[in-house]
């Protein structure tokens, strides 16, 4: 009897209960393999990051007894798919069943679902151990509601693990310190840098340059600095927590020249990929709070902690309430072509410059910046969401399509028509002055919406308002832009519109 296990390139537990103690009829298959370098074009340290995790992990198991069977990319036995290798690893091992974790995207959950009917072995299904909650849990919370407030799932998370609680009442008095997480980084703040080991990975480059991959973005193949087993992510924890957590939620949605990170974790690969687990951190997290409440304020620790505890658990069960449908909404019936900059940061606008050329170089870029920044200016530029997807799904270390999506189609270009978010995530150069440095250093001037040098999201902010009006008029949110909007005369309408016109005719040249 031989039953074969596959284990995902982002189900790296190693807390698993699968593991807990090496079996002789059990073998664990892992591979690398284009059907999954293949799929959307990675960045480079995208991929390079996940085989070095993969590697640890194996190296872990067979450590610990556990039988393995694991592709490298470049072995000549590899069929480069999980059909193909499976089946090879079947007859190998006469295998007698088999089985699998749950997938957390919705296409690999489709695909194995019909592979175990498809077969003629018996197949069983762990859960992954990883979330604090099931698929379901955010569908069955919001049944029959047109939006999904992550507001109240939050509370319902405190409330029922616990986070962050005095009792049945919220630490501190309150919910939630959104409010006090919005502020600008003042010139005398001093930024620590980030935690970043050095590996030299040039190895796995090379073999993934020779396999003739496609990817995008910069990796320096000696000094690779992402966190890639649980070891380094305990020491980046505890570097966060020491250096970052102090400010984090003053500075949370901050943008400057000065860092790419800032206050922030880098904990999102690790534990997208399932090394660390969400509530290893919420825990960890809130029991250092616990002893440094003197020196640490609440807003911080629980900016953090809703980071985790709400809005990643929510998206993802967002995404499983709403998929596969989910990932073909066009509320604007948006039909642009991404601009060429977004894949070579090549633009005079500051803002989009820093933040595109930072994701193409470190695979990073924290949440206002995708938001804002990135995310922004495609929607108000009208770019089809499918061309927004497969750039953020590439692009970001961290992007695995569970919580991609729901982030980018969802909250960032308001193609679901509102599910995430109760209004588009918009906002002209007064936002960027506000949170940002990048208007002072841009070719654009900030002040201006027309003429020479006006900075494009200016017009572009009000022909989105305006061309979307029938859309967007009855939403309680917008009625103020709409009152604005409206108290220009036509003659100064015209010219914005003809600006934004303009400047959409000439996008790449921006
Ligand atoms: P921190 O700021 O330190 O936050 C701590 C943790 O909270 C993160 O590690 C992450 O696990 C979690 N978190 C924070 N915000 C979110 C959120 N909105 N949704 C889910 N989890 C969140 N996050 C991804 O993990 N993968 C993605 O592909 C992804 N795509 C995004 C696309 C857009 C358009 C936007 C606006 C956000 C996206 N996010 C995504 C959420 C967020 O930007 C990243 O999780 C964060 O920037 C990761 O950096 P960090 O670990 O330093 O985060």
């Amino acid at each position: 009897m031989m039953e074969v296990r596959l284990i995902l390139g982002d189900q790296l537990n190693v807390q698993h209960s699968w593991y807990k103690e090496p079996r002789e009829d059990v073998l664990y298959v892992m591979m690398e393999m284009r059907q999954e370098t293949d799929y959307v074009r990675h960045h480079i340290q995208k991929v390079v990051a996940f085989f070095k995790s993969m590697r640890w992990f194996a190296g872990i198991l067979q450590s610990q007894g556990h039988q393995l069977r694991y592709f490298r990319l470049d072995d000549s036995d590899n069929q480069q798919s999980i059909e193909g290798n499976l089946q090879q690893v079947f007859q190998e091992f006469d295998a007698t069943s088999w089985a699998y974790q749950l997938p957390d995207e919705y296409r690999l959950d489709q695909m194995l679902q019909s592979l175990s009917k498809k077969w003629d072995l018996s197949c069983s299904v762990a859960d992954t151990e990883h979330f604090y909650t099931e698929r379901e849990e955010v569908q069955e919370l919001f049944e029959g509601k047109k939006t999904f407030l992550m507001e109240r799932f939050y509370r319902v998370m405190r409330k029922k693990h616990n986070v962050l609680m005095d009792g049945g009442a919220p630490m501190g008095g309150d919910w939630n310190y959104d409010q006090q997480n919005r502020k600008k980084l003042p010139k005398d703040v001093v930024v620590p840098e980030p935690f970043s080991p050095k590996h030299d990975v040039t190895d796995l480059v090379e073999m993934i340059e020779a396999a003739g991959v496609d990817t995008m973005g910069d990796i320096q193949a000696e000094a690779f600095d992402w966190m890639c087993s649980l070891e380094e992510g305990e020491e980046a924890l505890t570097y966060f927590l020491e250096h970052l957590l102090p400010k984090f939620g003053d500075y949370q949605d901050a943008m400057t020249t000065q860092s790419t990170t800032l206050f922030h974790s880098r904990l999102s690969f690790l534990m997208n990929a399932k090394i660390m687990s969400p509530q290893y951190v919420v825990d960890t997290a809130e029991s250092y709070y616990r002893t440094h409440k003197g020196e640490i304020d609440i807003s911080q620790i629980e900016g953090f902690i809703r980071q985790i505890l709400g809005w990643r658990e929510y998206m993802r069960g967002l995404y499983w309430a709403k998929m596969p449908e989910y990932g073909n909404m066009n509320f604007f019936g948006h039909d642009r072509k991404l601009p060429d900059f977004y894949w070579t940061g090549k633009t005079k606008m500051k803002c989009l410059q820093h933040s595109i050329g930072q994701s193409l170089e470190e695979a990073y870029a924290h949440h206002i910046q995708r938001l804002m920044v990135c995310g922004n200016f495609a929607l108000m530029a009208g770019v089809h969401p499918d061309e927004v997807d497969a750039w953020y799904l590439g692009v970001y270390i961290d992007a695995i399509e569970w919580v991609e999506l729901p982030n980018t189609r969802g909250m960032s270009q308001f193609a679901d028509g509102g599910i995430v978010a109760t209004k588009p995530y918009c906002g002209s150069a007064n936002y960027m002055k506000k949170m940002g440095d990048y208007c002072k250093q841009c070719h654009y001037k900030a002040s201006k919406k027309t003429g020479d040098g006006a900075c494009p999201f200016n017009s572009l902010y009000w022909h989105f308002i305006a061309r979307n009006e029938s859309l967007l008029r009855d939403n309680p949110r917008m009625g103020m832009m709409y009152r604005v909007w409206n108290k220009y005369s036509s003659e100064q309408q015209e010219d914005i519109l003809n600006q934004a016109d303009q400047y959409l005719e000439n996008i790449d040249e921006l």
